[in-house]
């Protein structure tokens, strides 16, 4: 008897457990979903570089890192951590020893263009406002991911999208840095080109 009101509770501590889980996970999809309407909307009417740089003004400095986490994912996968989940196929490695860059973007290797999820420099993921040309999660101009791209072979974005728990982004290494005047106008020329 007493065995059996032990697995209860155990089993009723796992349910609340994954509860919360889903709760956490829906909570952090809901808070990048209400950003990307309201900014969206803003797309509409502001180049993409005028958003970057407004969004470094009027909102934090730099973004916060659930949404880092997400970009860290989205480009680089989760591989390195134990996931499942591969880089993107436009990362590319720079020549600079440690650091990529994204080859869709069009704006090549060099200092402000490189993607660091962990790092001493603020850097192009930081950014408040950043949009990624496949409009992956975590950025700006996200899109969720259309219902057939959830078939398989099942795409990164909608990976992404359906597959991850609040676990699997939490474990994605990221440092926040503070903004530096150097990294800044690095960037600032990179999103001029
Ligand atoms: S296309 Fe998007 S996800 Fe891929 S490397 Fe470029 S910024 Fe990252």
């Amino acid at each position: 008897m007493g065995c059996n009101c032990r697995k209860k509770r155990k089993a009723k501590e796992l349910i609340k457990e994954k509860e919360q889980e889903r709760d956490k996970l829906l909570s952090i999809r809901k808070s990048w979903s209400d950003l990307n309407k309201q900014v969206r909307r803003q797309l509409t009417l502001i180049q993409s570089f005028g958003l970057s740089m407004a969004s470094r003004g009027v909102t934090s400095k730099k973004t916060d890192g659930p949404t880092k986490q997400l970009r860290v994912l989205s480009c680089f996968g989760n591989l390195d951590v134990g996931g499942e989940l591969i880089k993107c196929p436009h990362l590319k490695e720079s020549k600079t020893p440690g650091k990529h860059y994204c080859g869709e973007c069009g704006c090549g290797d060099r200092k402000g263009t490189h993607l660091v999820s962990q790092g001493e420099k603020y850097s192009k993921l930081d950014y408040p406002i950043l949009s990624c040309p496949l409009k992956m999660p975590g950025f700006t101009n996200y899109e969720p991911s259309a219902d057939n791209e959830k078939l398989p072979p099942m795409s990164r974005k909608a990976y992404i999208d359906t597959q991850l728990k609040p676990a699997d982004i939490q474990r994605i290494k990221i440092t926040i840095p503070d903004e530096d005047e150097e990294s800044i106008i690095e960037i600032q020329e990179h999103l001029k080109d």
